[in-house]
Parts: C-alpha cells; structure tokens; sequence
C-alpha cells in the first residue's frame, strides 16, 4: 500500500486535474507514472472519485460534492480541490485503487 500511496502524492497534482475534466498533457503523464501494469487501473479510480466529488448540473455549472460549496468554473473547481481537500482525494484515490485490485 505504501507504494501507491507514494505514486498518489506524486501524481495528485495530474489527478485532479483530470477530476475536474481538463484535457492535456497532464493525461500522459499520469500514464507514465502508474506504469503499464497500474495505468487502467489508476484511470478508473479517478474516474470514481471524480464521480464523486464533482457534481455537474445539467445547466453545465459545477459544484464540489465533498463540500457542497460553488459553482465553479473548472479551474475554480481544481483550485478548491487542491487547497482544501488534496489528502481527502488522494485517500479516496487509495481506498479506489485498492478496491479495484481486490475485486479484479
Ligand atoms: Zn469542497
């Protein structure tokens, strides 16, 4: 578990990135961090959190779901992500990994 939890601190920055749905080359990068073995697996846990912590109206605005607090414009939302709740997400992108291993 201690070396996901050290892949999760390098790559959290790119993770919630994609969370709040940035394209770019952030993608890549957290390709090559997870390696080949984690990459789909690490994919899928940020599409899980990303469920949920953000929540997207159908009028297009965005809130965090961990604090009901916006809405947000996406880089808003990625700046409230990382300032207030990083560890809450990187715990979740954890407890997802793990999960997905488990259940693999
Ligand atoms: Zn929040």
């Amino acid at each position: 578990m201690n070396r996901y939890r050290s892949m999760v601190k390098m790559m959290i920055d790119d993770a919630l990135k994609s969370i709040v749905g940035f394209e770019g080359p952030h993608r890549e990068r957290l390709k090559i961090v997870a390696g080949q073995k984690l990459e789909r697996i690490v994919s899928e846990a940020i599409d899980r959190v990303a469920h949920i912590v953000v929540s997207r109206k159908r009028n297009g605005l965005i809130y965090c779901r961990l604090c009901s607090k916006g809405p947000f414009t996406k880089r808003g939302l990625y700046l409230h992500l990382r300032r207030i709740h990083r560890s809450e997400i990187e715990e979740k992108l954890l407890d997802e990994i793990a999960r997905i291993i488990e259940t693999r």
